[in-house]
């Protein structure tokens, strides 16, 4: 299967299984706009709480909140986002479909490193043993040529970016001979900047209506809250606010399912610190996101760093936690060194003052803030696609399973009376109902055994619990577990216990505190 129809099959079982659903399908959707069914909003609830707690309960020095999503729109101009939110966007002539120009570029640049990846693994096979990769790297006419030319085109397109030099970029785009992979012509327009803000009006018309606009992140909520939350909850830096919220860009490109959202929700942290300490710290949270990353089990040779090519205008470091997708590693999260950029402009801005008095040396100073901003949408997609698998049986059938991490898992445990008589559903109903306090389980009664495994498995369900016919005399159930589809017969009074040590929170965090 190639990692296209893989993708596809992903999309699919999404809205088979009530995971994601396009936005109101009856009357065609709404590009890159979804809604999560029952399955999809347990998942993405628990994806949440996994991020919420990992920031709120294990640091005693960060903080929730909850703001708005209308600003008022001076903040928007204070942040930067009126005057620099803006992608380059290109169409082409002959299918009339739009690009963002340096997505056209970065995947260029990609293209060029698989080439050189492929050239080394097949001198690898060639040669054998006796292989020596870094000297192959270096001596390699192919490999050099095409890194040459590869690194010559990154130089230009970084400097065309930081400089917003928009003609530079289209240049680019014809001198690497980028087709459109629609009509396969070259035939491009100029490249043009495109604010990504949705705006609407506030009051009525004869009122004076004023444009606000629909935040497209959640962080500057935190920023003009910054100094409410210091006073009122007595932080010391360095400290952080959390928050979990919906955020709306008006993406050009809309593609690959729900990668890229129009309306999509964000989490992220802002953390205030010392001028000065802020690469430290920036270093710090890399390595803490990358292991709550990978203390989910997914294989750390899937996510990688990625640093950005061009700053925002709000960063003096950057760098993205990139996961291998079935379309090529993507971002999935960005730490940011935002400096004192944000809140250095809301005190010019509103005229108010946003400094800290730092008790320890005596001095008031506008906080450095570093920043980890992470896609719920995306990171959903991520685990979808991680847990997502296809496997093979003894007897030639094949089961689809989603392996999820059990704490992530919409449903932790269906019950199911292997009969629906001689008292097996009353008994595993009121299994149900015991547990029902502690987890979200399900009771399934219909259908074979066997059909209902797969029901569970499809939807990465982590204990199926069958009430048999001896359980009414000797008090115990069979509980199969979803992935190594082992049974076993478990007492009842157990279960609770069973559950809560596989499903729990704990063994993630457990990993992640560094
Ligand atoms: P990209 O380069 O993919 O447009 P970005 O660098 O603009 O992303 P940030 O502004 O750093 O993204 O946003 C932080 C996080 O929010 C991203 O890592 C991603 O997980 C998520 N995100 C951003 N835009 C979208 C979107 N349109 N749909 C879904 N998630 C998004």
């Amino acid at each position: 299967m190639t990692q296209e129809e893989l993708f596809k099959k992903l999309v699919a079982h999404c809205k088979e299984y009530g995971f994601v659903f396009p936005s109101s399908e009856i009357y065609d959707g709404l590009a890159a706009v979804y809604d999560y069914g029952q399955n999809g909003v347990e998942l993405k609830n628990n994806i949440k709480r996994y991020w919420w707690d990992s920031m709120v309960k294990l640091h005693e020095n960060i903080v929730g909140l909850d703001a708005a999503i209308f600003m008022h729109p001076r903040t928007w101009e204070a942040s930067g986002h009126l005057g620099a939110f803006n992608d380059p966007l290109i169409d082409n002539r002959d299918s009339k479909k739009r690009y963002r120009a340096d997505v056209l570029i970065e995947e260029w640049l990609a293209k060029q490193d698989e080439k050189i990846e492929k050239e080394v693994e097949k001198a690898r096979k060639r040669f054998g043993e006796a292989f020596d990769e870094a000297k192959y790297r270096e001596t390699s006419p192919r490999v050099t040529e095409t890194a040459a030319r590869r690194d010559a085109v990154h130089a230009r397109f970084a400097e065309a970016m930081n400089a917003n030099d928009l003609a530079e970029l289209r240049q680019i785009i014809l001198d690497c001979e980028i087709v459109c992979p629609v009509s396969g012509t070259r035939n491009w327009t100029e490249v043009r900047q495109f604010n990504l803000m949705f705006s609407t009006q506030i009051g009525s018309v004869a009122d004076g209506a004023n444009t606000i606009y629909l935040r497209p992140e959640t962080a500057q909520g935190i920023f003009v809250n910054f100094l409410n939350v210091q006073k009122t909850g007595r932080m010391k830096i360095p400290f952080g606010i959390a928050q979990i919220g919906k955020a709306f860009r008006n993406e050009i490109v809309a593609r690959q399912f729900i990668f890229r959202m129009r309306e999509f929700e964000q989490m992220e942290m802002q953390f205030f610190v010392r001028p000065g300490t802020e690469m430290e710290w920036w270093r710090r949270w890399r390595d803490l996101r990358m292991a709550w990353h990978c203390a989910l089990g997914f294989g750390d040779a899937n996510y990688r760093f990625h640093d950005h090519e061009k700053l925002a205008h709000y960063a003096n470091a950057a760098t993205d936690i990139e996961y291998a997708f079935p379309f090529g590693f993507k971002e999935v999260e960005g730490i940011h060194s935002r400096t004192d950029f944000d809140l250095g402009n809301h005190q010019k801005f509103s005229g108010r003052k946003m400094q800290y008095f730092d008790p320890e040396t005596g001095e008031s100073y506008v906080p450095y803030v570093v920043e980890t901003s992470i896609g719920v949408d995306r990171m959903f997609l991520q685990v979808m696609s991680a847990a997502y698998c296809e496997e093979p049986l003894d007897g030639g059938d094949v089961r689809t399973v989603l392996r999820l991490p059990a704490a992530l898992a919409p449903v932790k445990a269906a019950v199911l009376p292997l009969v629906k008589k001689d008292g097996m559903p009353e008994i595993a109903q009121r299994i149900v109902n015991d547990l029902k306090y502690d987890f979200n389980v399900v009771y399934d009664e219909k259908d074979s055994v066997g059909k209902r495994y797969r029901r569970q498995d499809a939807i990465g369900t982590p204990f199926c619990i069958t009430v048999d016919g001896d359980t009414a005399s000797d008090g115990m159930v069979t509980v199969r577990h979803r992935d190594s589809m082992q049974q076993e017969r478990v007492a009842i009074d157990r279960l609770r216990a069973m559950i809560e040590e596989e499903c729990s929170f704990r063994k993630l965090f457990r990993k992640i505190e560094l």
